[in-house]
């Protein structure tokens, strides 16, 4: 298939504007095949308006029409072969094994919700029965469930091209919570973005869904997207990437005549706290972190960027054999030359940064495309002071944070803002010694973990990925696994509604055979 660089305004494919981009290989700089035409205001508005309308027949589907439809989904993008696979690896820099396992985890998003949707359960019914004949007032009817949201605009990130991307757990959360969807593509991978929307509308038509259920626009974030976030019929955003580009649309959003929720998630540096347990282990320690810290050149949002530790016999041996292992891997090739040179940057402002010292670093120079390998450290007194240390550097980088004693450690902790995840190793009798400060990073973070890397997040229904600012813009919601389908919806209350007219979540019947609490008790009866 050879990418026509269109915009999908629903159903349609078209081009109207002048302004267009290319993508450029990272080593030879020569364009990638593909021409992407940035969507006119005018496109925008007609996606939009079509998302709008296609809305009120959508979110009437039953669960059973949106599972198939996820699922066609999920064999359409099986369906573009190694064509996807290949664009996807031109675009991101990436090796075919993390695409191709991507790809699984894409399809099995889409599969997860929908079984989710094909159990039902998770719409929350809850019914309490009229009580006319309590005093000293009646109670009416009340049946409250999870309905979809509203048009929701989709922002892709770039360090995950095909799993938070077009067809990623935003799009999939949100189709499944019966909400239309306009995706605006990244930049550095658009053909991607094209093949993989091509997939989604043929899924549109052979599940007869309403044209305006899914669009996907090409163009700047701070054209396209800022109109897109603008426009009053978008009820949600789902964004993945920057700080900055994540609150400057979480500002416009609370801006608006009509505010909406904006879902961010910004990145973090998640801390590890190493006891002393787990010191005494250094050789393999080291080594399994340094493999964590430049797994996927570093360009993941869990990436171990903050090592804590109290200074005792061992924690000089864990330095130097990190600083060895770092030195023994290769700088390997980053995303884009955007997110490469914004590593080079900075990587060198921290290391010129007062009191730090370069631990360790690939012994191999990196070219223009690359990320070095780099863990430095600090003490905990000067992490404290400088601000610069809390700041994510996206990429293969880590900080050590040494702390003279526990009292330290604890200020440190205090210090930090809100993180995706935070570690701990070490020994159980050790975690029972430092209780407080791991409860101190528990209240700081959205998924505490033992003993592993941070790297790697599961897809499934106890998941939590997002965290108290500024991780992401709402600590109460996660952006994988099932739990992600709740940005996207609102629950409304019905009273005293006819049978006939409530959702089928809510009749009498339980025609769906859902989970509900029904008078104080969960059951699957009818009433
Ligand atoms: P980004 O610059 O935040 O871009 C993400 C998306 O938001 C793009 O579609 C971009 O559009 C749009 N955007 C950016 N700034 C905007 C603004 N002011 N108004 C409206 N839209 C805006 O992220 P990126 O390009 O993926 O990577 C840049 C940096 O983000 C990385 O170096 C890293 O620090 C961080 N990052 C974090 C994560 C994470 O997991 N949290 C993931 C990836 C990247 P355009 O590109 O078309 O302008």
């Amino acid at each position: 298939m050879s990418l026509h660089g269109k915009n999908f305004i629903g159903n349609i494919l078209s081009a109207n504007g002048d302004k267009s981009s290319k993508i450029y290989d990272i080593h030879s700089n020569e364009p990638l095949e593909g021409v992407f035409y940035h969507a006119t205001k005018e496109e925008v508005d007609e996606a939009l308006e079509k998302a709008n309308l296609a809305f009120f027949e959508y979110k009437e589907k039953t669960q059973a029409q949106r599972a198939e439809f996820l699922e066609t989904i999920a064999d359409e993008i099986m369906n573009l072969g190694d064509e996807l696979i290949v664009r996807t690896i031109a675009e991101s820099n990436l090796p075919r094994p993390r695409i191709e396992g991507e790809r699984g985890r894409t399809v099995g998003q889409l599969k997860m919700f929908a079984n989710l949707l094909k159990e039902g359960s998770w719409v929350e019914a809850t019914i309490d029965e009229a009580l006319p004949d309590r005093k000293p007032l009646p109670r009416n009817d009340l049946r409250k469930m999870l309905r979809p949201i509203g048009v929701v605009s989709v922002f892709e990130a770039s360090n995950f091209p095909l799993a938070f991307a077009c067809a990623g757990g935003d799009t999939a959360s949100a189709l499944a919570a019966g909400c239309p969807v306009i995706v605006k593509a990244h930049s550095s991978h658009s053909g991607t973005s094209e093949l993989i929307a091509t997939a989604i509308i043929e899924a549109v038509k052979k599940c007869n869904m309403p044209d305006g259920t899914f669009s996907m626009v090409h163009g700047g974030g701070r054209t396209v997207g800022q109109q897109i976030v603008l426009h009053e019929v978008v009820k949600a955003v789902g964004f993945t990437g920057s700080t900055q580009g994540g609150m400057k649309l979480f500002e416009l959003a609370n801006q608006r005549k009509t505010p909406i929720p904006v879902f961010a998630e910004m990145g973090s540096i998640n801390p590890c706290l190493f006891l002393p347990s787990a010191l005494k282990d250094a050789e393999n320690m080291a080594e399994l972190y340094a493999g964590s810290i430049t797994v996927g050149v570093g360009q993941f949002c869990t990436n171990p960027g903050l090592i804590l530790l109290v200074k005792d016999e061992n924690s000089e041996k864990f330095k130097s054999k990190l600083s060895e292992n770092i030195a023994q891997i290769t700088p390997s090739t980053m995303l884009s030359s955007s997110i490469q040179q914004a590593f080079e940057k900075s990587r060198e402002e921290t290391l010129s940064q007062n009191d730090i010292e370069l631990l360790g670093e690939s012994k191999l120079k990196n070219t223009r495309a690359e990320g070095r390998p780099t863990v430095a450290c600090v003490t905990a007194k000067t992490f404290i002071s400088n601000p610069k240390f809390h700041e994510e550097i996206f990429g293969p980088y880590s900080l050590v944070v040494e702390c003279e004693s526990k009292d330290e450690l604890d200020l440190v902790i205090e210090s930090l803002e809100g993180q995706l995840t935070a570690t701990v190793m070490g020994e159980e009798p050790d975690m029972l010694e430092f209780k407080k400060q791991i409860f101190s990073l528990e209240n700081r973070c959205g998924r505490i973990l033992f003993n592993g890397v941070p790297t790697g997040v599961e897809v499934c229904h106890s998941m939590q990925h997002g965290g108290p600012f500024p991780a992401a813009t709402d600590s109460r919601f996660t952006s994988v696994g099932t739990g992600a389908i709740r940005r996207f919806v609102r629950p409304v209350c019905f009273q005293d509604c006819p049978n006939s007219l409530l959702p089928e979540e809510l009749k009498d019947e339980n025609p769906l055979e859902i989970l509900r609490i029904v008078n104080d008790k969960y059951t699957r009866e009818s009433l």
